[in-house]
């Protein structure tokens, strides 16, 4: 089985093909970071925009790569939601063009789904059910992977997402966007106890995540430095923070492996891609006797080759598309709109 996937959600206009649902040929990724740095974070307008202009020549050189042509592919896969609705409509139009105009059906992929599924690609022995912990710009989630294309969301965040927290929080230390790899790269400088910052709990939901509370703490201890005329250590700034995400992502996580009883533990997401996180993670399984994957930092970021992953499985389960398939922004992990 050979499936063309696109990708259009956010600011990466890609494209790929995937054959037997772990076999990447071909992974393109045209990536805006450069357009929208200037703004500090993704404009929609332009985003649209931008991939109405590369997404033919991104898929095009998908097919090139693999050494295939449309008519030997047996379905074109889509992100249809979450992500920005201007950006969905880009890639989900043109699959739906590709697959009228080719007569390959049509197979319409969540986002999320995608971002999990990434870990098939370089673990080939991995096979549900394990627990998942999505990490990315926009989704903070504990998700028990019971089957292929089902889901459970154990613990979500109550307000900023671990991808968005690390944006802001580079932005207010003066990394700039995009921040995730920024203050990855400056932590490794730093002292992770250098300063405090609150490890935030929800009361009554034990895996929830909070983490509009950190940042507004990094906040506060960067005007308390300005008002005492101190100059903040970005580097021990961005590893305390940095420290306080991963200590509350970790024990959140453990908990729910013990208490769930799986002895399989994936990351998923941008997020995923943090040296830190995955030393803790390493570390901290290797101890608990819990087997512990993660993608690639390539596959962790926005990509098409994991889509064609999960496009596998819903093909194979029988999930089929029409022509009125839509963008959903707001689509729910596990909800099909079929
Ligand atoms: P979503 O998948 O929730 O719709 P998105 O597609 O914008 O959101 P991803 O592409 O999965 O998000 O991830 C991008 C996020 O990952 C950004 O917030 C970025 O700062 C963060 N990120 C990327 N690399 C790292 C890193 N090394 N450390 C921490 N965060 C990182
Ligand atoms: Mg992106
Ligand atoms: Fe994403």
């Amino acid at each position: 089985i050979s499936i063309l996937a696109i990708e259009s959600s956010c600011d990466e206009t890609a494209a790929a093909v995937v054959r037997n649902g772990r076999e990447v040929l071909s992974n393109v990724i045209d990536s805006q970071i450069a357009l929208h740095t200037e703004y500090g974070g993704v404009v929609p307008e332009i985003a649209s925009r931008k991939h109405i202009e590369k997404i033919n020549q991104v898929i095009e050189k998908a097919l090139a790569d693999a050494d295939r042509t449309l008519s030997q592919m047996d379905a074109i896969a889509v992100t249809y939601g979450p992500g920005l609705v201007g950006a969905l409509l880009v890639g989900v139009s043109a699959a739906k063009a590709i697959s009228f105009a080719s007569n390959i059906p049509l197979v319409g992929v969540h986002h999320i789904e995608g971002h999990i599924s990434a870990n098939y690609i370089e673990n080939k022995e991995l096979k549900p059910p394990f627990l998942c912990l999505v990490v990315s710009g926009g989704h903070s989630h504990l998700v028990v992977v019971k089957d292929y294309g089902e889901y459970e969301i154990i613990g979500r965040t109550r307000d900023d997402a671990a991808g968005e927290a690390f944006d802001k929080v580079a932005r207010a230390i003066g990394l700039g966007y995009p921040g995730g790899p920024k203050i990855d790269k400056v932590s490794r400088e730093g002292n992770p106890d250098a300063i405090h910052f609150p490890r935030a709990k929800v009361g009554d939901a034990a895996y929830d995540f909070s983490f509009s509370g950190l940042k507004s703490a990094v906040l506060n201890y960067l005007n308390s430095c300005q008002m005492k005329g101190e100059e903040a250590v970005v580097a021990d700034v961005a590893a305390s923070f940095q420290k306080a995400v991963i200590d509350v992502l970790v024990e959140h996580s453990m908990d729910a492996i013990a208490k769930y009883g799986y002895k399989k533990f994936a990351i998923a997401g941008g997020v995923a891609s943090n040296s830190g996180l995955r030393k803790a993670f390493e570390e901290t399984c290797a101890r608990e006797g819990i087997d512990f994957y993660h993608p690639s930092p390539l596959y962790c970021t926005d990509n098409a080759a994991m889509i064609g992953v999960a496009a596998y499985y819903e093909y194979r389960n029988g999930v089929r598309h029409g022509f009125d398939l839509n963008a959903v922004p707001n689509l729910k992990l596990g909800e099909r709109i079929v």
